[in-house]
């Protein structure tokens, strides 16, 4: 699946933790407890995982 330019809204993340455990290449939980991308790129069906809907994929 392809990946596309994808970013995390930190002001809405719960730190639930699913996109980094789904997409362990795309996000990680970063020092405040909240997600953040590894290189700003994910599979393009991330923003699906996330119950608070904090991940926005650019079409
Ligand atoms: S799935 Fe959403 S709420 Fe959960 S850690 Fe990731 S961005 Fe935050």
């Amino acid at each position: 699946m392809a990946k596309k330019k994808v970013r995390v809204d930190q002001s809405l993340c719960i730190g639930c933790g699913c996109c980094a455990g789904t997409y362990p290449d795309d996000f990680r939980i970063g020092d405040s407890g909240l997600a953040e991308t590894v290189a700003e790129t994910a599979e393009e069906d991330a923003a699906g995982i996330c119950p608070v809907g904090a991940i926005s994929v650019e079409e």
